[in-house]
C-alpha cells in the first residue's frame, strides 16, 4: 500500500468555529521524493570517481610513492577511466534534462528509422569491445518514416543496442528488427541472448540509477541512466516501450512509435463564400 501524506490547514471562521482542512499531498510528496532521491543519487555517482581521482593525485604528488614510471602509468590509467565515467554520467544527465525540457514539443521531422538503425549499429560495431558474436539487422523494406527527433532516436537505438551488447552472452548475436505494423506504428525490437532479467526487476528498469547488478553495470561502463533516457524519448514520441526477458535465455526490448502523419493535401475541398 502506498503511504499517504496529508497537509493540515487550520483556520478560524470568526464565529467560534475551527475549520480544519486535510489536504491529500501524497502525489506531490512522491514527485518531490523522486526529485530529491535523484539529486542524491547523481551526487553520489559523481562523488565516487571524483574521490578516487583526488586520491590518486595525492599519491602521485607524494615523491616517495609516485616516482616509479610504471606505477605512474597505472595510476594515470585509473584516473583516466574514472574521469571518463564522470563524463558519461554528466553527458547522460544533460541528455535527460534536455529531453525533459522538450517534453511538450512534439517531434515533427520525418525520420527514416531503417537508415538510422544501420548507422548506429555500424558505429557500435566499430566501437569494439563487444563480447557478442555479431549484430544482425533485420529491416523490412518500405518501413514508413516516423515523426521524430533524429538525435534522440539515434540515442535510443544506441542505448538499447548498447545494453544488448553489454549484457548479451559472449559468442551470441544481437538482433535488431524493424517492421511496420498494421496499426500505423513502426516497431523496433532489440534482442540479445544474455542472462536475462528476473521478472521482479522489469517494472523498475526505467527508473534512474536502477540496476539489477550494480557491479556488473559499472564494470561495463553503465551509468544506470540508459533506460530512463530511452523511456523519456519514447514518451516524447508518443510511443510505447516493452521489455520482455527470461532468465538464462535473454531479453527483447520493443519500441513502438507512430508513423509520420500523411503529408497534408494541398487540394482544397471546401467552398469559399464572401
Ligand atoms: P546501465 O547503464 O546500468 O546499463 P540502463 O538504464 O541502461 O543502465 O539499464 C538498467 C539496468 O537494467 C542495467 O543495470 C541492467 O541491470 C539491466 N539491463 C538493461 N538491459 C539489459 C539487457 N539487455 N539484459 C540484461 N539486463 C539488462
Amino acid at each position: 500500500a502506498r503511504e499517504q501524506r496529508w497537509q493540515m490547514r487550520v483556520a478560524n471562521d470568526g464565529a467560534g468555529h475551527r475549520i480544519v482542512h486535510l489536504i491529500d499531498q501524497t502525489g506531490n510528496y512522491q514527485t518531490e521524493k523522486i526529485r530529491v532521491d535523484f539529486v542524491a543519487n547523481a551526487s553520489h555517482e559523481l562523488r565516487t570517481p571524483l574521490a578516487s581521482i583526488l586520491g590518486f593525485i595525492e599519491t602521485l604528488d607524494d615523491p616517495n610513492a609516485g616516482g616509479d614510471a610504471e606505477v605512474r602509468g597505472r595510476f594515470l590509467k585509473v584516473m583516466f577511466d574514472e574521469a571518463r565515467r564522470m563524463q558519461r554520467l554528466v553527458d547522460d544527465l544533460m541528455s535527460l534534462s534536455r529531453i525533459e525540457a522538450e517534453k511538450y514539443r512534439l517531434p515533427d521531422r520525418a525520420v527514416d528509422l531503417a537508415a538510422l538503425v544501420e548507422e548506429v549499429s555500424i558505429e557500435l560495431a566499430q566501437g569494439g569491445g563487444a563480447r557478442v558474436e555479431d549484430i544482425v539487422l533485420d529491416l523490412a523494406n518500405g518501413v514508413p518514416p516516423i515523426a521524430g527527433d533524429r538525435a534522440q532516436l539515434s540515442q535510443l537505438v544506441h542505448n538499447l543496442a548498447g545494453n544488448a551488447l553489454k549484457y548479451g552472452r559472449a559468442g551470441t548475436p544481437v538482433t535488431l528488427t524493424l517492421r511496420a505494423d498494421s496499426g500505423g506504428m513502426v516497431a523496433l525490437t532489440v534482442t540479445d541472448q544474455g542472462d536475462g532479467i528476473a521478472p521482479q526487476h522489469l517494472p523498475r528498469l526505467t527508473e534512474r540509477f536502477y540496476r539489477v547488478d550494480p557491479g556488473r553495470s559499472r564494470a561495463a561502463g553503465g551509468t544506470g541512466l540508459g533506460l530512463a533516457i530511452v523511456k523519456h524519448i519514447v514518451e516524447r514520441h508518443r510511443g510505447r516501450l516493452d521489455i520482455a526477458s527470461k532468465l538464462g535465455v535473454g531479453t527483447t526490448v520493443t519500441v513502438l512509435i507512430p508513423r509520420a502523419a500523411e503529408p497534408v493535401s494541398s487540394k482544397f475541398h471546401g467552398t469559399v463564400t464572401e
